[in-house]
């Protein structure tokens, strides 16, 4: 087939019959070219979740690295075992006591990122057709992983104070009588990603003993629960459950992504089964970044680290708040006590995903609420990061994204009545982001 302007030969993918019937979830959106260009200098992008890494210490991670070459060069560059370097294993158990979890290092295993560890989780409990309870919103990347694996999404409300019990129990109990299959809750219970929220003390228990209850597997990602802006955050779920809690943790945010090193903390029998599954996956996390991390946490103060980091998003979250007051006071949005997202509702007349390449006109890029739903809600929400831009490059966008709206509220108040700007009612979201807008 040829372009009609006579241009290059569009070429038809000729194994298009070939593929798998999973591979039907792995569509890349319409919105990824537009983040293509947002992802130029002079665009203020508060789309992506990238960890602001220069505020680390470059010398000591260079001191790691070259620790590791010089007391264990060929180990280092050497496949490894499945589960992860044991050392490396030891040290996460402290990490993970600071969220009040205790385990045995056998039950961890060393993932490629928590993105592995949610990819082979899905891998090891879903059919197609099953049913996984989540947020409304939940992260996109765990949505694209659910979807590739044909998984049925069904979002439980979510409010200020993290997932609603009763709305869980509620869900659970139609699912239920409909005969559906729920395999597990996958829950961002800290500094939600996108939203901002964090589950309250008091619900743990409860949303616990809701799972326990209907036999549902709870799937705890917790990326951001050190960085908080004020108070720790709660005990996490698997501090309360070690039987029924499947724990992801990562050190993506609280040292660097590059290293792509996260892991999964698992009952022990599911644990047995994920190292089998990681192994078919990858034969072996990276040697070479355990090491390095493993170097870093026996020589840095790491904990003096991540409170660095809690210092600079704090910053960052105060600025884009004061922004947001100052130049959008007709909009609402929650107040995250830490991690890297605000969530911002907009009027019901506009839509976040329609508006974007205006805004991206404007230079500045946001990502649309629909990217966080499997069901084509959130198109009157938007997910704002704070955590790359410098406070002033936060100032700047947020002024430009007033622009923006103050911009389309005008056009749309123009044609109002006139259908001329009706918006279609696709129900579809974005799919595949980038990683960096993830
Ligand atoms: N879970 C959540 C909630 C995230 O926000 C992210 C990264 N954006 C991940 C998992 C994956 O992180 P990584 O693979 O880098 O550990």
């Amino acid at each position: 087939m040829s372009d009609p302007r006579g241009a290059k030969p569009i070429k038809l993918d000729p194994w298009l019959d070939h593929y798998a019937a999973r591979a039907s979830g792995l569509s890349a959106s319409e919105v990824r070219a537009l983040f293509a260009v947002a992802s130029r200098p002079e665009v203020v992008s508060l789309a992506g979740g990238m960890p602001f890494v220069r505020a680390l210490p470059e010398d000591l991670i260079r001191t790691a690295l070259d620790r590791v070459m010089t007391l264990e060069g060929p180990t280092a560059l050497q496949y490894g075992s499945g589960q992860g370097v044991p050392r490396l294993r030891e040290q996460i158990l402290e990490v993970m006591a600071l969220e009040g979890i205790s385990a045995s290092m056998d039950n961890v295993v060393v993932t490629t990122g928590s993105q592995q560890a949610l990819d082979l989780v899905t891998k090891l409990f879903i059919d197609p057709g099953d049913i996984i309870l989540a947020e409304a919103p939940s992260y996109v990347g765990a949505i694209g992983v659910f979807r590739s694996y044909q998984a049925h999404m069904v979002h439980v409300l979510t409010d200020e104070n993290g997932l609603v019990p009763d709305a869980l129990r509620e869900t659970i109990v139609r699912l239920k009588a409909e005969k559906r299959t729920i395999k597990f809750l996958y829950t961002i219970p800290n500094f939600q990603n996108p939203a901002g929220v964090t589950l309250s003390a008091e619900r743990r228990p409860e949303i616990l003993a809701i799972c326990k209850e209907h036999n549902i597997l709870i799937l705890e990602d917790n990326p951001y629960g050190l960085l908080s802006f004020d108070e720790p955050v709660p005990p996490a779920l698997r501090s309360l459950d070690e039987d029924g809690v499947i724990y992801l943790g990562s050190f993506s945010k609280t040292l660097a992504p590059g290293f792509r090193v996260g892991w999964a903390l698992a009952p022990h029998a599911i644990r047995e089964k994920l190292v089998l599954a990681a192994e078919a996956a990858i034969l072996c996390p990276s040697s070479f970044s355990q090491l390095v991390i493993s170097e870093y946490l026996t020589q840095a103060d790491w904990r003096g680290q991540i409170n660095e980091f809690r210092g600079v998003y704090r910053e960052r979250r105060d600025a884009m708040l004061e922004a947001l007051d100052e130049h959008l006071p007709e909009l609402s949005w929650n107040i995250p006590n830490g991690g890297f997202y605000i969530w911002v509702d907009l009027p019901e007349q506009l839509d976040s995903k329609a508006m974007l390449p205006r805004a991206v006109t404007e230079l500045v890029a946001y990502t649309p609420g629909t990217a966080f739903f499997a069901d084509g809600g959130g198109r009157h929400n938007l997910r704002l990061s704070f955590c790359y831009p410098t406070p002033e490059n936060i100032r700047i966008g947020i002024r430009r994204l007033a622009t923006v709206i103050q911009g389309e509220t005008d056009l749309l108040d123009t044609f109002a009545g006139t259908g001329v700007l009706a918006l279609p009612t696709a129900n579809e979201s974005v799919t595949a982001p980038p990683p960096d807008m993830s």
